[in-house]
């Protein structure tokens, strides 16, 4: 079986070919090609994401990268089982592109079309390179959103925390603009922690105690005040400050996400754990989840960073085992910017 998806949602146009194949020892799922034209240097003058421009580039890049991806992967369109695309979440006229262009090669050519959550794409990732899906605790940590769910198979979900305000990506993306840094703040923020201690500033591990729910609002501001502290003038970071404010916030982020989603595992007895999303590329991340999972027994799944930022093979992935159930979408189905996964 033989995938083709386009993930457009963001600011990241991407087309994943996949394969599925049944062999005596099971079943084999390869990526053929993931292409990926990410519009950062674009946005990064805006300091966001800028929803016309998306749209415009997204347009502008599939058809190359859909050619590119079949050229890669050694396929041409007939050899094509089913067109996939993310139907939601994000911005209308970036999911638009994607799914519209989906649609239409499903109609060209016969074959059905498959329309995908990308937060299921992120759900799933960790489990591309595994021999197959398993019961697990996922904590997903991308830039809209932080989503605990307890996964017991494929289309089974059950949300057992999520943020009451800012999602994960968002609070490092917002405190990366505070201090200046490039957009997007994630990576940067995490470069700079690398040269900062941890203890310089005492920031809050908001609702560290209370539930699984999140809150990353409390810590953006606390950051602020601080800002607001070092230099009451300007309001700005003295330079030889930010490495100290970036390790200070990142280890508030880290500590909460990770004391949560151990007690989340333990509490409905999952003994894996699942990452995913953008934020799960950061290495001090991966490491504090590693460390708490050794001390309790659990196994960790982290997708490699390719797949844990926003890519088509994820989405293809989930197309894959909608279609290996016999599952394909009405070419009527239109886009849901907020679609919900549970
Ligand atoms: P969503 O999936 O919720 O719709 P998105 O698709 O924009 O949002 P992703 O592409 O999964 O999110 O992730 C992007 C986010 O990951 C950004 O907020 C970015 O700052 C963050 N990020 C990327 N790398 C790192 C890192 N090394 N450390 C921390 N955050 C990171
Ligand atoms: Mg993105
Ligand atoms: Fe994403």
């Amino acid at each position: 079986t033989t995938i083709l998806a386009i993930e457009s949602s963001c600011d990241e146009t991407a087309v994943a070919v996949l394969r599925h194949t049944d062999t005596k020892e099971g079943s084999q799922v390869e990526v053929l090609a993931s292409e990926i034209s990410s519009q950062i240097d674009i946005h990064r003058e805006f300091g966001g994401v800028v929803p016309e421009l998306a749209s415009r580039n997204h347009s502008l890049h599939l058809r190359p990268l859909i050619e590119c991806a079949m050229e890669d992967a050694g396929v041409n369109i007939e050899e094509i089982d089913a067109f996939g695309a993310t139907a939601g979440p994000g911005l209308a006229s970036s999911l638009l592109v994607g799914n519209t262009t989906a649609k239409s090669l499903a109609l060209a050519t016969g074959k059905p079309f498959i329309s995908v959550n990308h937060m299921e794409g992120h759900l799933l990732s960790p489990f591309l390179h595994e021999p197959a899906l398993r019961s697990n605790l996922a904590l997903i940590v991308s830039g809209g959103h932080t989503l605990l769910i307890q996964m017991k198979a494929f289309g089974n979900y059950q949300r057992l925390g999520s943020t009451r305000d800012d999602a994960a990506g968002e609070a490092y993306d917002k405190v990366g603009k505070m201090l200046g840094l490039p957009y997007p703040g994630g990576p940067e923020i995490e470069k700079q922690a690398r040269s900062g201690s941890a203890e310089a500033f005492q920031f809050p591990r908001s609702m560290m105690k209370d539930g699984l729910d999140f809150s990353f609002s409390g810590l953006k501001t606390a950051v602020l005040y601080q800002l607001e502290k070092l230099d009451p003038e300007s309001g700005r970071a003295p330079a030889d400050s930010i490495p100290d404010l970036c390790a200070s916030f990142q280890a508030a982020v880290i500590d909460v996400l990770v004391s949560k989603t151990i007690r989340a595992a333990r509490a409905c007895g999952e003994t894996t754990i699942s990452l995913s999303g953008g934020v799960s590329c950061n290495l001090a991340l991966r490491e504090a989840m590693q460390r708490a999972c050794d001390q309790h027994g659990i196994t960790l799944l982290i997708a490699p960073p390719a797949l844990s930022t926003d890519n088509a093979a994820m989405i293809a992935f989930v197309a894959l085992h909608h279609h290996l159930q016999g599952q394909s979408s009405s070419l009527h189905l239109d886009i849901n910017p907020n679609l919900k996964l549970t």
